[in-house]
């Protein structure tokens, strides 16, 4: 499989040594010079320099290798430097590396129409962002915009994405009408392990959430709601799978109450639970869908709304006054292009799944039974999340000193981890192999045996 080969000459096992390079340190000292990080204290930082990768592995300069069990940030959801994905883009520079978003472009075409093809009936438009972020930013201002309100709600668990003050320091009439700067009101989902609602089964944490959720919408007033924005699976805050009847039970609501569902699928769209969209999994259907990540696994920045035909019928006359330079990036569109393709032809989507169900599943539930700091284990795909916990019965979460205990045994065993507050997140790209996950499964009960020795 030429996917998996690795031409730094080593033999794509996680920890073989390849060829060393003095660019490590280079490397090292130029991020430390003057790179400055994304959500850190600068000073505590010691990143590891990546040099390249392929499939699940990436590998150091020193030609040290690594098993990606976070696929980066959640996106490579097709691998490192799939090579047909590689070969799009570099086609594509040769031909035209930038274009205006007001040109028509046959490149972004094709990817609009691609997206669509995976996406429910009657949402046939796409609008192209830079990241996930500005997804989220622009499906906002088209519920604001469409409905004519103001309000949204969203949870307390999720992420969403880091802007959201740009528009509102802009101060030209791209900012007008200026629906940015005002309500978000948030409320709790469903977490059946930590519930809020006193629930004893997943039924009764769905009717309850549910319940919580219409009261919000009573008190602030539902004529003042534009949407509600929910990730369909909560990614970085979770990985928490929505119980039984709880998506289709917001839609319910959002319908009485005539209130836009927003579904952010940015983390756990494009193949990550083992399904084209999480909401395929939950019968629900919303009116916008966000996504970025594993669209094109993040070859080339990219993101983007998919847009129910009423909600862009809206602007037919009337103009959608949000726009990006780099909205439909040719680069990036060929990328979607080349990754769609590939996702589909290559069984790279049913693979995720099928090592969720066969292999991560089963593989999380033995270490659980081996291990008293799993407090639970919960996840679908290659979406899957262990809840550390210093004691069963209290569910008191480990320390940050455990964490940091169990991030070192890791690394030093060759596996790049997520982890969030008490988690790990198993997270691996959706064309992980058998033995990747029965290797990385071994490394996480040696690292968990370390790091509980601390407790
Ligand atoms: N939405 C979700 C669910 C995410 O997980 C993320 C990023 O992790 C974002 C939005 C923001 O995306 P970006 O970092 O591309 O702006």
């Amino acid at each position: 499989d030429e996917n998996r080969l690795d031409d730094a000459g080593t033999a794509g096992t996680a920890g073989t040594k390849g060829p060393a390079s003095a660019d490590g340190a280079l490397a090292h000292a130029l991020d430390r010079a003057h790179v400055f990080h994304s959500w850190s204290a600068q000073a505590a930082l010691d990143p590891i320099a990546i040099a390249g990768g392929l499939g699940s592995l990436v590998w150091d300069f020193d030609g040290t290798s690594y098993l990606d069990f976070a696929s980066q940030l959640v996106n490579v959801n097709i691998g490192h430097r799939h090579p047909r994905v590689v070969a799009a883009i570099q086609a594509q520079a040769d031909v035209l590396p930038t274009v205006a978003p007001a040109n028509a472009n046959l490149t972004r075409g094709q990817a609009a129409s691609a997206i669509v093809g995976h996406a429910p009936a009657g949402m046939s438009k796409v609008f192209f962002t830079n990241g996930g972020a500005d997804a989220n930013e622009n499906a906002i201002r088209l519920a604001r915009l469409h409905t004519g309100r103001d309000k949204i709600l969203s949870a307390y668990r999720s992420y969403h994405g880091n802007t959201g003050a740009a528009v509102v320091a802009t101060g030209d009439w791209r900012r007008i009408p200026n629906e940015f700067a005002r309500g978000h009101v948030h409320f709790f989902g469903p977490y059946l392990y930590r519930s809020e609602f006193w629930a004893a089964s997943p039924e009764q944490e769905t009717e309850r959430a549910l319940r919580h959720l219409e009261h919000v919408l009573q008190a602030e007033g539902p004529q003042s709601v534009a949407a509600i924005l929910l990730e369909t699976v909560v990614g970085t805050a979770g990985v928490l799978v929505p119980p039984p009847g709880y998506l289709p039970g917001v839609r319910a609501l959002a319908d009485r109450y005539g209130v836009l569902l927003i579904l952010d699928e940015v983390m756990a769209g494009f193949g990550r639970t083992g399904a084209w969209f999480a909401f395929d999994h939950f019968d629900v259907t919303p009116d916008l869908i966000t996504f970025a990540k594993g669209v094109n696994s993040g070859y080339v920045p990219v993101g983007g709304v998919i847009i129910a035909d009423p909600i862009a019928a809206t602007f037919d006359h009337r103009v959608f006054p949000g726009g990006l330079t780099y909205s439909g990036h040719p680069l990036a569109m060929a990328s979607i292009v080349a990754t769609l393709d590939a996702m589909a032809t290559e069984g790279i989507v049913a693979n995720a799944a099928r090592i969720g169900a066969d292999l991560l599943a089963p593989g999380l539930a033995d270490l659980a039974a081996r291990h008293r700091s799993i407090g639970e284990v919960r996840g679908l795909g290659v979406f899957w999340a262990l809840e550390l916990v210093t004691d069963r019965a209290t569910r008191e979460p480990v320390p940050a000193a455990f964490m940091g205990a169990l991030k070192a045994e890791l690394m030093r065993r060759h596996l790049l981890p997520f982890l969030a507050e008490n988690r790990i997140h198993v997270v691996p790209p959706c064309v992980v192999t058998d033995d990747e996950v029965a290797r990385a499964l071994a490394i996480y009960d040696e690292a968990l045996t370390v790091a509980e020795a601390t407790l």
